[in-house]
């Protein structure tokens, strides 16, 4: 089957920007220049990290929340308020529980002000479309979760929306009921059972968009930009097994685990269309990384598998390991921080620092990972530096928490600093003392 011909321009972002106020009035951004077209007759697939701003971008195109800065056109036309447009399905179906399926797929087509009989027949036309016959009086809580995501994309559809937005749609599900509906979904907006312009998926799983996206838009991380815009000229059905999908799986995985990569857009297979170029633009250097959350004990198992083994390969490690993304991903970028490890075309290469932790004893391993923290982590290095300085050499976790929310959210600040605690402690650089909520330096390594 081939891809419909894209061609009206749906909804047009332009330098759009997002950012939140902290309460002590200090801005975190969340997304910065986001430069993206949405056309008819694509499925999109906004792919990122979980905390890129997927579902923040995607709320913006609904008209649930403004940008901060930047236009947001639908039809050429600049969008303000909600989009008559777009309808959401959610991760966590976001049904009524005191409703029945029938009511909750009514519940759109009441809200754009349909008339009772027309609604009641358009709601009972989407519940067949979407395979619910003969579940209209039940109530969510009689359902299970494919059935109950089946009403939430009733519900959506119903209002015949000319962009179907799914927020991680299938992440709630169990797998092989995830790939029912991805192909049931799929096969309505090829056989154009359903009079949807466009789809824009939002998901972290690389997979679940190389099967159906027309265009995969990666975003990456602090601040949110898109980092790769590529189109896939695959056709459907596709098969995960075929050579052509790996090759784009492992294309697309080597993009997120690349963040020094900076912008790319990619047609694949390689000859075809050319995309729109998204404005390249080096990633600014944060100030702080922005530390994955993972335990030294995680870094160094992967350390040791990766000794072990002869597959050196992220993508296919990940799978044989039967890890996401979203878990692998910190574990790797915590260990290449440390040095332990470098990326090379998607393989996991040890460095002789990597080597040498996983030779060394409990003792060794501290004293290799203090060293590593230093040198490599501004954070650490800024509180241990604030530790010496001050004479009974203890901070507040407070003044550290301050000089973050000048970067992170509130909770990504008590994030960052947690693990620069936890970091801090293993490696016997400065403990915490819980009740007091300090941070104090060892002694030991204070005589040093
Ligand atoms: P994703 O969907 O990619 O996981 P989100 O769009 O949900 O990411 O969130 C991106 C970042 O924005 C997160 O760090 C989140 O904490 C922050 N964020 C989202 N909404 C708000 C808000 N209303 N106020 C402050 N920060 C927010
Ligand atoms: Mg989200």
């Amino acid at each position: 089957m081939i891809a419909k011909t894209a061609t009206e321009c749906l909804i047009t972002l332009k330098g759009v920007s997002k950012a939140y106020q902290q309460p002590n009035g200090q801005k975190i951004s969340i997304l910065e220049q986001i430069n993206l077209e949405l056309r008819s007759g694509e499925i999109v697939a906004l792919l990122g990290p979980s905390g890129s701003g997927k579902s923040t971008l995607m709320r913006m195109i609904a008209g649930l929340i403004p940008p901060s800065e930047g236009q947001i056109f639908y039809h050429n036309r600049p969008l303000v308020g909600l989009n008559p447009g777009v309808a959401i399905v959610f991760q966590n179906f976001a049904l009524y529980p005191w409703l029945t399926v029938l009511e909750n797929v009514e519940l759109g087509l009441k809200a754009k002000g349909e008339m009772p009989e027309p609604r009641l027949q358009k709601a009972l036309k989407m519940i067949d479309i979407i395979g619910l016959d003969g579940f209209e009086n039940a109530y969510p809580k009689e359902l299970s979760g494919g059935m109950r995501q089946r009403v939430g994309f009733a519900r959506a559809l119903a209002v015949e929306p000319e962009l179907l937005c799914m927020d991680e749609p299938f992440s709630a599900l169990d797998v092989l009921t995830a790939e029912n509906l991805r192909f049931e979904l799929l096969d309505l907006w090829l056989e154009k059972k359903i009079p949807t312009k466009a789809v824009l998926i939002v998901t972290h799983g690389i997979e679940e968009a190389v099967i159906l996206a027309d265009r995969i838009v990666v975003l990456g991380r602090n601040p949110g930009r898109i980092r790769a815009d590529l189109t896939v000229n695959l056709p459907h059905y596709r098969d995960r097994k075929t050579v052509e999908f790996q090759t784009l799986v492992d294309q697309v995985y080597k993009i997120l685990t690349n963040p020094e990569l900076s912008c790319v857009t990619v047609t694949t297979p390689a000859e075809s269309t050319a995309t729109t170029a998204s404005e390249a633009q080096p990633a600014p250097t944060p100030k702080y990384q922005s530390l994955p959350q993972v335990r030294t004990g995680a870094i160094a198992g992967l350390l040791e598998l990766l000794e072990d083994r002869q597959e050196k390969d992220l993508y296919r490690l990940g799978q044989e390991l039967m890890l996401e993304v979203d878990d692998i991903l910190p574990i790797v970028e915590a260990a290449k921080l440390m040095e332990f490890l470098v990326i090379q075309e998607g393989d996991l290469l040890l460095t002789p620092v990597g080597l040498q932790f996983i030779a060394g004893g409990i003792d060794q391993r501290k004293q290799i990972v203090r060293t590593q923290i230093i040198s490599n982590i501004l954070l650490v290095q800024q509180i241990y530096r604030m530790l010496q300085a001050k004479r009974n050499h203890r901070i507040s976790e407070e003044l550290i928490l301050d000089i973050l929310e000048a970067h992170f959210s509130p909770k990504e600040a008590i994030r960052q600093l947690q693990t620069a605690i936890d970091l801090g402690r293993y490696a016997e650089l400065y403990s915490y003392d819980e009740p007091g909520g300090e941070i104090f330096l060892e002694s030991e390594v204070n005589n040093q």
